[in-house]
């Protein structure tokens, strides 16, 4: 079988950034071509996209609203049904490493300050991944605000409900606002694997969980393919976007149809992108510009 190796760098994100999805895709081959799995090549290319401070994700990932917290997310699923899964973890410089290791627990998900104390157990130095551009995006995204509400945002969710938000979820800003990473592979065995690795939205309360972390939502992975997903989080909870895609390509759609209509279940005003491999084939679909890579062999 031919293998496939996708990558992106989060709907809305500049096609310019598409070098980096390209070295990650890259870094999957290497993988692959060296007798690793899936599994194994989508953690080598999701790292690559998490140490590359351009994207939301480890190094460079989004501040919350008080201007100083970084929670990530991130999961990785395969299609013998492993998944592992972190949420609002701090201080770690490849979250979706630390969801590597949950798959080896019992559990699926671990959250917050035990997710945190998980990863130094397992041995993952404390790391800081602020970066200036992080903290630029912010002062925009706060400017934009301005006028907006009449209280404190860091703590308090009634000034929030104020807010136009569908203005300010497409509000525009350069570098764009989300750039989450993900990575979907299909190896020479037919195994798959997908992930997902975010510091999730722009304007999120502390303790905000988004898809990524989310078995079914940000990604799915089976005997028929696998999927994940990028873009405003919330929505694509609510349309339970990978399971739902993957359900597609088990009844035998192709994969670019099953990411077409995956796409089209969303208003336009809202970003969303897909990465879908099934056996036969693979597509990348966006409603949004979307750094992305694609490499088959
Ligand atoms: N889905 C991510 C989240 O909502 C953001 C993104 O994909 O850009 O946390």
């Amino acid at each position: 079988m031919k293998y496939a190796i996708l990558t992106h760098g989060g709907a809305a994100s500049p096609h310019a950034h598409s070098d980096g999805c390209v070295k990650a895709a890259e870094a999957a081959r290497d993988v692959l071509e060296s007798g690793g799995d899936a599994l194994s090549a989508a953690l080598a290319a999701t790292v690559m996209l998490e140490d590359d401070p351009r994207f939301n994700a480890g190094t460079g990932s989004n501040l919350r609203f008080d201007g100083k917290t970084i929670e990530m997310d991130a999961s990785v699923m395969t299609s013998d049904a492993r998944f592992g899964a972190v949420a609002c973890i701090e201080r770690v410089k490849n979250p979706v490493l630390v969801a590597a290791r949950v798959m080896e627990t019992p559990h699926l998900l671990i959250v917050g300050d035990g997710a945190t104390s998980f990863a130094r157990a397992c041995g993952f130095d404390a790391y800081d991944p602020t970066t200036e551009g992080a903290r630029s995006k912010h002062a925009r995204a706060m400017a934009d605000l301005r006028g907006q509400g009449d209280g404190d945002f860091a703590t308090d969710v009634a000034p929030w409900q104020k807010i136009d938000w569908p203005r300010l979820w497409n509000f525009a800003s350069e570098p764009p606002i989300q750039d989450t990473v993900g990575a979907v592979v299909r190896d020479g065995q037919g195994r798959f694997a997908a992930t997902a690795s975010t510091g999730g939205t722009v304007y999120m309360l502390r303790g905000r969980v988004g898809d990524s972390p989310l078995m079914g939502c940000g990604v799915y992975a089976g005997p028929a393919g696998a999927v994940a997903a990028t873009g405003v989080g919330e929505e694509i909870v609510r349309r339970f976007l990978a399971k739902t895609v993957y359900d597609w390509l088990e009844e035998g759609i192709p994969a670019a149809r099953a990411a077409q209509r995956g796409i089209a279940k969303f208003p336009e005003i809202v970003d969303v992108g897909l990465l879908v491999a099934s056996r036969e084939g693979q597509a990348i679909a966006s409603n949004r510009n979307m750094a992305s890579a694609l490499i088959v062999g």
